[in-house]
């Protein structure tokens, strides 16, 4: 029988492993870089091995990797539960791209280290033009929804005023039609129905253009909440790559399928991964962690949470966080949860917030629809 420990043979496996794997020292020292990893990196293990890994992030992150290292090392924290991570990568030709990343402590015989096992998150070139379009295509889809909440929001402010002008016209037309004295009379009340009629039809272009903003019907398809989760967080890490931002999920692998349309899906999550961004970003000096995890109702819906370490919500916009045009940021549209609740409600769905027990910001969650039948199963 062969001696399964033996140097050849575990270099063997090591390379099988279908996911890049790389091995460093506690002090970040790249120790062994698997053949999957060479790929995914450009680099060769001869040329890597003994460097520090802060070289396979981009530099605004590599900076925190020391500390990062060095706090895990003396406190042997594991930052968050659940160690699926989405971090961003460098390529040795200089281009960033997002992986998803699972960290295992590691005994290296005098020392301590560390195994990590990484997969592509959108990361090949070609995924990439496709994550850049998909971003793309959101931004364009953000867009439209901002314009069907403004066009719903004057629609319903003009709307009482054009009823009044509607109304006050049509009441003065029957106070002249009976003065039979009043010489220009028929040329008067001409001119007041066509006042009325113009009103009218203004409220009817409202209507219209609220129609035409809000696009075409949304198709559904059974989606995976893994696929969905993964597919946003890597668009939210390329779209705020510059940031040190740490994004962590843990979704069971037997979640049952969702029936969404996974633009509008991916919109939600998007709009709350970002806004967990800017809200970790504000918080200057804190830890920039985002933690996503999802969970069966038990109730015919999948709930996902977005968890962050920012100041959590404002107290004076508690109340009213869900309604266009709420906002705290100084170029806030303040459209994108109003659009979330929007979504996650056509389906009948429900979005949340409080306050996040593990992290301390804001936990948001919402329910989206299990697909119906027994096919629900997902992985
Ligand atoms: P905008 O981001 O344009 O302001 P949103 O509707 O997405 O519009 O958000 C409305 C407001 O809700 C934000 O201005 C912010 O005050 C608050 N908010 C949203 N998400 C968070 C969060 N994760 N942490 C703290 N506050 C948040």
């Amino acid at each position: 029988m062969a001696d399964l420990a033996a140097p050849a043979i575990v270099a063997q496996v090591f390379d099988a492993v279908p996911l890049a794997t790389i091995i460093i020292d506690q002090q970040g020292i790249i120790q062994a870089f698997s053949k999957r990893a060479e790929q995914m990196f450009g680099y060769s293990a001869a040329d890597i091995v003994g460097k520090n890994i802060a070289v396979l992030t981009p530099p605004h992150v590599a900076a925190h990797h020391d500390s990062y290292l060095a706090n895990h090392a003396r406190t042997g924290e594991r930052r968050i539960i659940g160690a699926n991570r989405i971090e961003m990568a460098r390529h040795h030709a200089g281009h960033n791209f997002p992986v998803e990343l699972n960290v295992s402590p590691l005994n290296l015989g005098d020392r301590a280290g560390y195994v990590g096992f990484l997969r592509p998150v959108g990361g090949s070139d070609l995924q990439q033009r496709e994550a850049r379009s998909m971003l793309a295509e959101l931004a364009q889809a953000s867009r439209v929804s901002a314009m069907g909440a403004l066009a719903t929001a004057i629609a319903h402010e003009l709307n009482q005023p054009l009823t009044n002008i509607a109304n006050f016209t049509q009441g003065l037309s029957n106070l002249v039609s009976k003065q039979d004295e009043f010489k220009g009379r028929d040329e008067v009340l001409r001119i007041l129905g066509n006042c009325s009629s113009q009103a009218v039809r203004a409220g009817q272009l409202l209507h219209r253009l609220r129609d035409f903003v809000k696009g075409g019907q949304p198709v559904t398809e059974p989606s995976r909440v893994s696929e969905l989760v993964r597919d946003a967080a890597a668009l939210a890490m390329i779209n705020g790559y510059k940031r040190t931002i740490h994004m962590a999920h843990d979704i069971p692998a037997d979640l049952p399928m969702v029936d969404v349309d996974r633009l509008q899906a991916q919109q939600v999550l998007f709009n709350l991964l970002r806004n967990a961004f800017e809200a970790v970003d504000a918080e200057h000096g804190g830890r920039h962690e985002i933690f996503i995890s999802a969970r069966d109702t038990g109730d015919g819906f999948v709930q996902i949470n977005v968890e962050d370490e920012g100041p959590g919500i404002a107290q004076e916009i508690a109340d009213s966080l869900f309604e266009s045009f709420v906002t705290t940021k100084g170029g806030g549209m303040g459209v994108g949860l109003a659009i979330c609740k929007q979504i996650v409600e056509s389906y009948g769905g429900r979005i949340g917030v409080e306050q996040s027990s593990n992290l301390h910001g804001a936990a948001f969650h919402f329910t989206l629809p299990i697909v119906p039948g027994p096919t629900g199963a997902g992985d």
